[in-house]
C-alpha cells in the first residue's frame, strides 16, 4: 500500500537513541535503539543521527512505504521552524547551536522536523496515548529532570520563540536550591530522580530503616529510584515520605498550569511513574486540593501509557499537517 502514510520518527535521549517507523494508527511497523554516547560530544552524534536517518529510509523504501518526511526530538529548546538546538542541554557537550534539522534534511534529501524531545512525547500520548481523544493535554515527564509538553486543540503550543512548556522550570521556592538554569527553587529541583535520591539521604544520615537496609542489602549507594520505590511499597516510612513529598511537589506545580491551561488530561510519565506506591494518586490529589474547582471539573490525571517509544513516535509526527 504506498500510498498508506507512514512516519519515520528519532527520540534521542541522554543514554539510547529510540527511533522507527510507525503508520497512521500508531502501530510500530519497526522499532530500534543505539546508544547516545553522549560523551563524545555532537559532532559524532550528528553523525550517527543521519545514518539512523538513512536507516530508517533504507528499511521504508524496502517495504515500499512512501516517508515524506523525517521527524527529530532532541533534548534542549529547540526552534522547531528551523532545526536548530536554541537552549542549553548540559548531557551532551556542544549540542546547543547544532543545526540538526538543516544537516539531516540536506544529507537526506526528505524534509526534516525536529522538536523538543518532550513536545514529541506529548504528541504522541495526545494522538495515540494516555490522552488520546482529547483536544488539550499537559503532559509532564519525571526523570534525571523534568519535561513538558501542552497540547491545545490538538497542536503543541510551542509559544513564540519555541520555549513553551517548560514546566520542571517554574519557580516553585524563590530561595531554594540553584538549578541548572540559573535560577532557583525551579521544581526541577524537588521533584527529579535525583532530588528523591537525595531526599533519602538527607533522611537516613543516622541510619538506615530496617527495610531500606533489607532493599538496598545495607549500603546507601546501592539506592536507585526502582529501589526506593520498592522499599515504599514493603512500607517503608523514610521511601514512603520522600515519594509522597515529590507528589507533592508535583501536584503544587501542575495545580497552577490546570488553573492556566484548563487542560482535559494531565499526562505523567517519566521513570517513575510505574513505581507505584501512591505516587500517582498524590499527584491527582494535590492538583484537586489547589487548582480551581471549575479547572478540575472535568480533568483526568493519568499515567503515560505508550513508555519510552513516546518519543519516537512523537517525533514522526511532527511534520504532520495538523502540527
Ligand atoms: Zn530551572
Amino acid at each position: 500500500m504506498p500510498d498508506k502514510k507512514i512516519y519515520a520518527g528519532i527520540d534521542i535521549g541522554g543514554t539510547n537513541i529510540k527511533f522507527g517507523l510507525i503508520d497512521s494508527n500508531g502501530n510500530i511497523l519497526h522499532r530500534e535503539h543505539r546508544p547516545t554516547m553522549a560523551e563524545k560530544g555532537a559532532g559524532p552524534l550528528l553523525h550517527l543521527i543521519t545514518n539512523i536517518a538513512e536507516r530508517l529510509l533504507y528499511f521504508a523504501a524496502e517495504e515500499d512505504y512512501a516517508i515524506k518526511y523525517v521527524g527529530v526530538g532532541s533534548p534542549g529548546a529547540v526552534d522547531y521552524r528551523t532545526g536548530r538546538v536554541i537552549g542549553p542541554c548540559p548531557n551532551i557537550d556542544g549540542w546547543q547551536g547544532t543545526e540538526i534539522g538543516a544537516t539531516l534534511s540536506e544529507r537526506l534529501n526528505t524534509p526534516v522536523y525536529v522538536d523538543n524531545d518532550a513536545n514529541a512525547m506529548a504528541l504522541a500520548e495526545a494522538r495515540f496515548g494516555a490522552a488520546a481523544g482529547a483536544r488539550s493535554a499537559i503532559c509532564v515527564t519525571v526523570g534525571t529532570g523534568i519535561g513538558g509538553g501542552v497540547i491545545i486543540d490538538g497542536r503543541v503550543m510551542r509559544g513564540a520563540s519555541s520555549s513553551a512548556g517548560e514546566l520542571g522550570h517554574m519557580t516553585i521556592n524563590f530561595d531554594g536550591p540553584k538549578c541548572n538554569c540559573g535560577n532557583k527553587g525551579c521544581l526541577e529541583m524537588y521533584c527529579s530522580s535525583q532530588a528523591m535520591i537525595d531526599g533519602v539521604k538527607a533522611k537516613t544520615v543516622k541510619g538506615l530503616s530496617p527495610r531500606l537496609e533489607e532493599v538496598l542489602e545495607g549500603d546507601l549507594g546501592n539506592l536507585t529510584i526502582k529501589k526506593l520505590f520498592a522499599a515504599a511499597r514493603k512500607g517503608d516510612e523514610i521511601a514512603g515520605e520522600v515519594i509522597r513529598d515529590t507528589a507533592v511537589y508535583l501536584g503544587i506545580g501542575l495545580s497552577g498550569i490546570v488553573n492556566v491551561f484548563n487542560p482535559e488530561v494531565v499526562v505523567v510519565g517519566g521513570g517513575i511513574i510505574d513505581g507505584g506506591a501512591g505516587f500517582l494518586e498524590v499527584v491527582t490529589a494535590e492538583i484537586r486540593k489547589r487548582a480551581f474547582s471549575s479547572a478540575v471539573s472535568d480533568l483526568r490525571v493519568v499515567k503515560a501509557s505508550l513508555g519510552n517509544a513516546a518519543g519516537f513516535i512523537g517525533a514522526g509526527l511532527l511534520g504532520d499537517a495538523e502540527h
